[in-house]
C-alpha cells in the first residue's frame, strides 16, 4: 500500500461487492465502439487500464435504443447479440482483476440525426436537427429500453451500468426547465421533471436485482441558463438514492455551456467543491471529477472528504499504469494528461479515433506494440523536443543504445515555451515525465551539444528531430530590435513590451502570446470561477450569474492576413475558449490585414482598404515556423540510416500530436 496516497488507494465497500481503490476511469468515447473490429481493440485498451490497477472502469456511452444514438451510426446496446459481442471486453477486464460498468447514454436533442427526441421540441444550439417531443408512450418505451440494456449488460458480464443523466443529454433535458416545456406528468413542477430519470433507475434496479452497480451521472452544475438550482439537484440526488442508485457521479456543465470545464485552462480539481456540497446529504458514495490528473489531487480530495471516489478519464489515455505507479509511490513516472484535448476530444469531434498527445499508443494498443529489438543498434537522436524525446526513450526501452543530442542546456523544445503560457503549465509535466524516462530507459543525453555530420559515422541509425525556429517575415522595418521581437525570444527572455502590443500572426502561438500578455496577476481558483461567472453558492439556476468582462490594462491587437475567423487557434474543442478569453479581456482580433511597415510610431497596416497606424510599443512576430535542418546539404550521404521526424520533417501545421506520434512510430520499427 502506498504511503503517499493511502486514502485514494483504500478499497471501497459497496456491500455486495468491493472496489479495489477509489479511482474510477470515467467514460470516454474512443471511436472504437463503432469500429468493425473495435470491440477487440477496446478490450485491449481496457485490459491495459485494468492491469494498471484502476478500481472501476466506465465505458463510453452506448444508446439503449435506435433513436437515442448520438450519430446515425453510433453504438447501441439493446440486443442479445450486443451482450455476446461485449463479453470480450468484460472478460479482458476481469482477467486483470478489474471491474467495468457500461454507460447508457440517450442523446435526446443532442442527436446528430433527424430522428432526435426530447422532452420538448426545442433545438439545441449545438445540434443540426430540432427534436420531436416524446409522447408518453415513447417515454415509457425508453424507460423499458434502459432497463433492457442494463439487464443485457449484466448478461455480458458487466459489473454495473452508469446512467448518463448529465451534460445536457436526454435525462438532463427532462430535468431542466430550459428544455422541458411539458404540461403532463413529465413536465411542469420539479417533481414531474425528475420523474423520468427516477423511473429509469427504478426500472433498471428491478431488472438487475440488488447486486449490480448502478452509477448515476447527475448534473450537479448545469452551467446553462434555466438549469437546476442547488435545492433541485439535492432533491433529485436524494430521490435517486432512494430509487436504488449505488454510486452518485458528478456531471459538470452541458455540452452547449459556454464555460470551460475540462480544458487545460481550467484549474486542477476546479469543481470538487460542487460534489462536496452534495456529499453530506447522501449516504451512498459520491464521485467527483474534472481536471483531476495527479494522485496528489485525488488523495487531497478523498482525504478532505470532498468525495468518496475520484473520476479521471483522459489521465488513463495518457497513462494506463497511473494507479500502479501511484501505489508504488512512483508518481514521478506518471505520464500526466495535460488537458490539451488535441488527440482525444479533438479527434472524436472530427469523427476520428481518440488517442493521446503524450501517449500515441492509447486506443492503438494492438497496433503500436513496443517489443525488445531483435538487433541492438547504435542510434543518434538529434534534438530533445517532443519528437526526439518520444523516439529516443522508446528506442532505448527496446534495447537500442541511444545518444540524444540537444544544443540547448535543457530538454523540452517547444514544450518549454508552451509551459510558460498561463493555463498551459501542465506541459511542464510532460518534460518531467521524459526527464525521468531518459534516466530509467538509459538514454545517453548530451545537453549543450550540437551534433555535427562527422559524429554520425559511428551510428547505425540517425534520427533528425531538430525541430523548428520562428519564421522570418518580410515586413519593412522588421529588423529593428527595439520595436520588434519574435515569440520565442519574448517567451524565453520575458522581453519588456510596453502597454500597446501588435501581434503579427493569429495561429495557436499568436493567441497564446496574447493570453500571456493580458493575464491578470495572482489568478487563483476563486478568481477563475468569478471570471467565468460561476456561482459557488449555486443560488442562481444552473450555477451561473451575470458577470462583467474584466478588460486588460494593455491594448493588444492580434492580426492575420487571411480574412475570416481570428483568435480561435487550432483546437477543435478549445478554440472557442481562447477566443472568448481574448474577447473578455478586450483584445482586438483583426483578420484581412495587410502589413505595410514597422517604424518608431508602430505598425502600419491596410485594413478594409484604408491605411491605419497601430501605435504599438512592440510588434511580436508569431508567424509560424521554419524547419531547423542542420547540415542538410550532406543528408543524402547518410542514406537510409537517416530518419527525419517532427518539425524538422515538416514545419507547417506542426503540432505536438504528430511530433510525438512520429517519434514512437519510428522507434517501434527500427
Ligand atoms: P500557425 O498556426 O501556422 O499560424 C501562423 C500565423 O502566422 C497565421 O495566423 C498566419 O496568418 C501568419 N503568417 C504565416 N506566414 C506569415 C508571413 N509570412 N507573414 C505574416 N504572417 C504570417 O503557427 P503557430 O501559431 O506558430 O503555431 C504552430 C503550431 O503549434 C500550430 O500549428 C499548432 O498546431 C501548435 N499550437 C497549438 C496550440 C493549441 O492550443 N492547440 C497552441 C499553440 C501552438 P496569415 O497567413 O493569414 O497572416
Ligand atoms: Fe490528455 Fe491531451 Fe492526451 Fe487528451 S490528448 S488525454 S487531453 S494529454
Amino acid at each position: 500500500m502506498s504511503a503517499m496516497y493511502p486514502n485514494l488507494l483504500q478499497p471501497l465497500d459497496l456491500g455486495f461487492t468491493q472496489l479495489r481503490n477509489r479511482v474510477l476511469m470515467g467514460s470516454m468515447h474512443t471511436g472504437l465502439e463503432e469500429d468493425k473490429k473495435g470491440l477487440h481493440k477496446l478490450a485491449a485498451f481496457y485490459e491495459e487500464r485494468a492491469k494498471g490497477g484502476v478500481g472501476l472502469i466506465v465505458t463510453g456511452g452506448f444508446s439503449p435504443n435506435l433513436r437515442g444514438r448520438l450519430h446515425p451510426f453510433s453504438a447501441e446496446f439493446s440486443k442479445p447479440k450486443h451482450a455476446n459481442a461485449h463479453k470480450v471486453v468484460t472478460e479482458a477486464v476481469h482477467r486483470q482483476g478489474g471491474k467495468i460498468a457500461l454507460q447508457l447514454l440517450h442523446a435526446g436533442r443532442y442527436a446528430m440525426h433527424p430522428f432526435a427526441l426530447s422532452a420538448s421540441g426545442i433545438k439545441a444550439p449545438i445540434a443540426k436537427f430540432a427534436p420531436s417531443e416524446m409522447s408518453s408512450r415513447q417515454i415509457r418505451k425508453t424507460i423499458d429500453a434502459f432497463a433492457n440494456s442494463a439487464a443485457l449488460a449484466q448478461l455480458a458480464g458487466y459489473d454495473g451500468v452508469e446512467v448518463m443523466g448529465s451534460e445536457g443529454y436526454l435525462l438532463n433535458q427532462f430535468i431542466c426547465k430550459r428544455t422541458n416545456m411539458r404540461y403532463d406528468e413529465w413536465g411542469g413542477s420539479y417533481e414531474n421533471r425528475m420523474r423520468f430519470p427516477l423511473e429509469v433507475v427504478k426500472a433498471i434496479r428491478k431488472a438487475v436485482g440488488e447486486e449490480f452497480i448502478i452509477i448515476f451521472r447527475l448534473s450537479m452544475l448545469d452551467l446553462v441558463e434555466e438549469g437546476s438550482t442547488f435545492e433541485e439537484v439535492l432533491a433529485l440526488a436524494k430521490a435517486l438514492e432512494e430509487a436504488g442508485v449505488t454510486i452518485m457521479n458528478t456531471g459538470i456543465g452541458w455540452h452547449e455551456a459556454r464555460i470551460p470545464t475540462i480544458a487545460t485552462q481550467v484549474p486542477r480539481s476546479a469543481f470538487a467543491w460542487v460534489t462536496e456540497k452534495i456529499k453530506p446529504h447522501l449516504s451512498i458514495p459520491v464521485i467527483t471529477c474534472n481536471r483531476i490528473n495527479t494522485p496528489e489531487e485525488g488523495e487531497k480530495i478523498i482525504r478532505s472528504g470532498q468525495a468518496d471516489m475520484v473520476s479521471m478519464a483522459r489521465p488513463f489515455l495518457a497513462d494506463p499504469e497511473f494507479v500502479n505507479k501511484a501505489a508504488e509511490d512512483k508518481a514521478q513516472f506518471i505520464n500526466t494528461c495535460i488537458g490539451c484535448n488535441q488527440a482525444c476530444l479533438d479527434n472524436v469531434f472530427k469523427g476520428k479515433r481518440a488517442s493521446c498527445l503524450v501517449n500515441p499508443r492509447a486506443c492503438y494498443e494492438t497496433e503500436i506494440v513496443v517489443q525488445p529489438a531483435e538487433t541492438k543498434k547504435k542510434v543518434a537522436v538529434i534534438g530533445a523536443g517532443p519528437a526526439g524525446l518520444s523516439c529516443a526513450t522508446t528506442l532505448s526501452e527496446r534495447g537500442h543504445q541511444v545518444d540524444l543530442y540537444e544544443r540547448n542546456d535543457r530538454i523540452g523544445g517547444q514544450f518549454r515555451l508552451a509551459m510558460q503560457i498561463p493555463g498551459k503549465e501542465e506541459f511542464r509535466e510532460t518534460i518531467r515525465y521524459f526527464a525521468n524516462r531518459i534516466d530509467t530507459t538509459g538514454v545517453n543525453l548530451q545537453l549543450s551539444t550540437e551534433a555535427t555530420f562527422d559524429m554520425l559515422n559511428e551510428y547505425d541509425e540517425v534520427v533528425m528531430a531538430s525541430g523548428v525556429e520562428p519564421r522570418k517575415v518580410a515586413i519593412e522595418g522588421i529588423d529593428n530590435p527595439e520595436k520588434v521581437v519574435d515569440y520565442q525570444t519574448l517567451i524565453k527572455e520575458k522581453t519588456p513590451v510596453g502597454e500597446k502590443i501588435a501581434i503579427v500572426g493569429a495561429g495557436g502561438i499568436g493567441v497564446d502570446v496574447a493570453t500571456m500578455l493580458t493575464e491578470p496577476n495572482g489568478h487563483n481558483l476563486d478568481d477563475w470561477l468569478h471570471e467565468w461567472g460561476i456561482d459557488k453558492k449555486i443560488e442562481h439556476p444552473g450555477g451561473l450569474y451575470p458577470y462583467p468582462d474584466s478588460l486588460s490594462d494593455k491594448t493588444v491587437w492580434v492580426l492575420q492576413r487571411r480574412a475570416g475567423r481570428v483568435g480561435k487557434g487550432p483546437g477543435k474543442t478549445t478554440g472557442w475558449i481562447h477566443k472568448r478569453t481574448l474577447e473578455k479581456r478586450g483584445v482586438n482580433l483583426m483578420g484581412g490585414v495587410n502589413y505595410d511597415k514597422i517604424d518608431e510610431q508602430g505598425l502600419h497596416i491596410t485594413f478594409k482598404g484604408k491605411e491605419q497606424l497601430l501605435e504599438a510599443d512592440k510588434v511580436v512576430i508569431c508567424a509560424g515556423q521554419e524547419s531547423v535542418r542542420p547540415f542538410e546539404d550532406k543528408w543524402h550521404d547518410l542514406g537510409e540510416k537517416l530518419h527525419v521526424i517532427g518539425g524538422a520533417d515538416h514545419a507547417g501545421e506542426l503540432d505536438a500530436v504528430r511530433a510525438i506520434r512520429q517519434g514512437v512510430e519510428l522507434a517501434v520499427k527500427l
